[in-house]
């Protein structure tokens, strides 16, 4: 089922005399593709959540309208729109088993979508299964793992065959090893199932590795949507540049002039056609290349050697933050002579951004 976004917006009146209103989701327009999994990103209080209870319909929107495939579902009641909710905390209820948890949602199907009695627990067994926790129907869920809970959640989400299925944080309760379990088993169950999946997180790892498409949000409002790898690879601003990416990317603060990218005394790129002006400067740490005829002169702190690759980690004059750091392949670390070292730096890993607004300046266009 594909779900279009149009406009939509959500204002919350102001709680305290002295507050302004809140604009919680700030005209977003997106059309999320049928079957895919889409990554919705940002930082906390950035109008994930809000998004997501509109499109579930949990919260009516101020203005703007939602699709689902042709029909505007805007006006329309949760239990009409067809979709599967789980949250953070899994919501399971304590006093029934796995079975009657996943059954819930079932017993209150109505007209010609109730079943009987055989055909529920027929399902329950059929979703039980593609979330892997039938061996476990009869157990309390303080009897089960954070992520066995999570799945029996997921379960009770799918079985009613929701046509869209909406995860707020489902991952952050779970302890690091079974997050990342967790997200490919998620992963799977979406690519399984070819449910349009729609997965709230603050986590840009966990976003990047399991999302066909991510929305990355700022304050209600979209800095920008695509492919993971293109949104990494072409951050359309500062603050997406700064999210993306870990270690994250080094930020300087610089010049454009004569057409050259200049960091304190350092030139360290070309950036021949953009106007003489101050600017941002980001660098990811897989940019920095060592190089005896380097032009970016570093002072080096400390290495850390992690196996395959070695960080460096320095200091420049005109970087934001107190050290930068610079992830080189194992093999090359020899070049590194004494505390100075010399970078050149990978053309396509280097960003600037215009001092004010923080968008991207494009180098070469
Ligand atoms: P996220 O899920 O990205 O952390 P939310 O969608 O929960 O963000 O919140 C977005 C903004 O809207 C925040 O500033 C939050 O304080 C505000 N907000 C959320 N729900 C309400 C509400 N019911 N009343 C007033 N303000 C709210
Ligand atoms: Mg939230």
């Amino acid at each position: 089922m594909k779900v279009t976004l149009e406009n939509l917006t959500k204002i919350f009146p102001n709680k305290n005399k002295s507050g302004s209103e809140v604009i919680a989701v700030n005209d977003f327009t997106y059309e999320i593709p049928s079957g895919k999994l889409i990554g919705l990103l940002g930082p906390s209080g950035c109008g994930k959540s809000t998004s997501l209870y509109m499109i579930s319909g949990l919260q009516k929107p101020s203005s703007g309208k939602i699709y689902f495939g042709d029909n505007d579902v805007t006006e329309l009641s949760p239990e009409h729109r067809k979709i599967g909710l789980v949250f953070q905390n899994y919501a399971l209820y304590p006093h029934m088993t796995v079975m009657q948890n996943i059954l819930f949602p079932l017993q209150n199907l109505k007209g010609e979508d109730k079943l009987t009695k055989d055909q529920m627990i027929e399902r329950a067994y059929e979703v039980a299964k593609i979330v892997q926790i039938d061996e476990f129907m009869d157990r309390k869920p303080s009897e089960l793992s954070g992520g066995q809970q999570q799945r029996v959640a997921i379960a009770r989400a799918l079985a009613k065959y929701p046509e869209v299925l909406l995860l707020d944080e489902p991952l952050s309760n779970l302890d690091a090893r079974l997050r990342l379990q967790t997200r490919e088993e998620i992963k799977r169950i979406q690519t399984q199932t070819g449910i349009t999946t729609i997965f709230v997180t603050h986590d840009q790892e966990e976003a990047m590795s399991i999302s066909d498409e991510i929305v990355v949000m700022k304050l209600g409002v979209i800095q920008q949507t695509g492919k993971p790898q293109e949104v990494y690879d072409n951050p359309a601003n500062l603050f997406v540049a700064k999210f993306l990416g870990t270690p994250p990317i080094n930020v300087f603060e610089g010049k454009v002039e004569g057409g050259k990218v200049i960091i304190g005394s350092d030139t360290v790129a070309d950036a021949a056609g953009v106007a003489d002006q101050e600017v941002w400067i980001g660098i990811r740490p897989e940019g920095f290349i060592l190089d005896s005829k380097g032009t970016m002169n570093c002072e080096v702190q400390n290495v850390e050697v992690m196996g395959r690759d070695v960080s460096i980690v320095s200091k420049h004059e005109g970087s934001v933050n107190p050290t930068i750091r610079s992830i080189i392949d194992a093999d090359f670390i020899s070049k590194l002579k004494g505390t100075e070292a010399k970078f050149t730096i990978k053309k396509n890993k280097i960003f600037i951004f215009n001092k004010e607004t923080e968008e991207r300046i494009r180098i070469g266009e």
